[in-house]
């Protein structure tokens, strides 16, 4: 679908590992005085001063995780730095570093990995990231890709999974699902070009989901939002698995149950369409789509008049005694016990 035909493949044995990884990375500067030393040395060195640092790591397979009939390389180095950098957000810290490790068989040549660090250099420059270091070597199948991001922390400003209490509000970040909707349409589309590679699909009803599942954004709006709101998150976790999943994952480590209502779901209109569409039902989605790379968390009541106005937040339940489990309450009114389903277990 997205190779051209005309573009040059230089392969990569044309140039030594040293040679790649300098035309790769050169373009990157340094812009935190945390680094002390990036790229060129056996290791990076870094320098925090009193701060408390931050570690994440993600490791992402072509066929896996990603799949290149789809998702252009560009995309995909964006798209790596994202999920990372949502990590570091959901400890409500700043995200400062990242390495970038790949594995790539013979079959991409030099233009591939320029595309891929094109969106690399994309996210760090937007989000004000150093690249500091990696490793580059050969694989036998596909394209591998690990991205290490590091972070630091205010103080005590950190946020835990576990310090939900009872009562608190439950609030979530932007909407949901449209990542996951995006994900069947350009499934959908596939199969298409499979039977007919003349047929150009016509994309434009689904510009926004689309561009949620190639270019998701990490919020780091939303860590400065609550900043400038004067409110610290008691529990807070990014949405990667879908909503369920990790309003389970709150729960467990904070001891409370939690009363989630369906009608305040944050969705957006072409994910309600799209669903009718594909006759999905878009809480099920919300549920268990996974990949919005939003921020969930818990604020105490005290700090609902601060964040209430806002509409990029939603307060979506509040959290109860543990004793009283985890539920979703219908439009009905009816209460459901909440499950992590996740689609792969779905559909496996
Ligand atoms: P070593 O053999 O000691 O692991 P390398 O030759 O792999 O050293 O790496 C040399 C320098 O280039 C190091 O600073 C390393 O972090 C960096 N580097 C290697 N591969 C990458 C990559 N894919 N992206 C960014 N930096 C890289
Ligand atoms: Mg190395």
């Amino acid at each position: 679908m997205i190779e051209d035909k005309n573009q040059q493949r230089t392969p990569l044995s044309e140039l030594g590992e040293f040679a790649l990884i300098e035309h790769l990375t050169k373009q990157f500067n340094i812009k935190h005085t945390s680094t002390v030393k990036g790229i060129g040395d056996d290791a990076a060195i870094l320098n925090f001063e009193d701060n408390k640092i931050v570690v994440t790591t993600d490791l992402l397979i072509e066929n896996v995780h990603f799949d290149l009939s789809y998702m252009p390389l560009k995309h995909l180095g964006y798209k790596a730095i994202m999920v990372n950098l949502s990590d570091v957000y959901a400890m409500n810290a700043t995200a400062t570093q990242i390495t970038v490790s790949v594995a790539v068989s013979n079959r991409f040549p030099l233009e591939a990995l320029e595309d891929l660090y094109a969106g690399i250099e994309t996210a760090a420059s937007l989000y004000n990231i150093d690249l500091i270091g990696g490793d580059t070597t050969s694989s036998t199948t596909g394209l591998l890709i690990s991205v290490t991001a590091i972070g630091e922390v205010d103080g005590n400003d950190e946020v835990y999974r576990s310090g939900a209490k009872p009562n608190d509000l439950l609030v979530v970040s932007g909407d949901l699902g449209a990542a996951y909707m995006g994900l069947q349409v350009l499934e959908r589309e596939k199969e298409v070009y499979k039977v007919n590679p003349n047929n150009q699909p016509d994309l434009e009803p689904y510009t926004y989901i689309i561009e949620r599942q190639l270019k998701p954004e990490a919020r780091k709006d939303i860590v400065k939002l609550l900043k400038d709101l004067e409110v610290k998150p008691t529990s807070m976790i990014d949405i990667s698995d879908g909503l369920s999943s990790e309003i389970l994952h709150i729960c467990r480590q904070s001891e409370v149950g939690c009363d989630l209502y369906e009608e305040k779901i944050p969705l957006d209109p072409q994910v309600i369409t799209v669903c009718e569409e594909f006759n999905i039902d878009s809480t099920t989605v919300a549920l268990n789509g996974g990949e919005d790379y939003e921020l969930l968390f818990t604020i105490s009541p005290e700090d609902y008049p601060k964040i209430k106005a806002n509409p990029s937040l939603t307060v979506i339940g509040h959290m109860v005694d543990n004793s009283m489990g985890v539920h979703l309450v219908t439009r009905v009114g009816s209460k459901i016990p909440l499950k992590a389903q996740g689609w792969k277990n779905f559909t496996s």
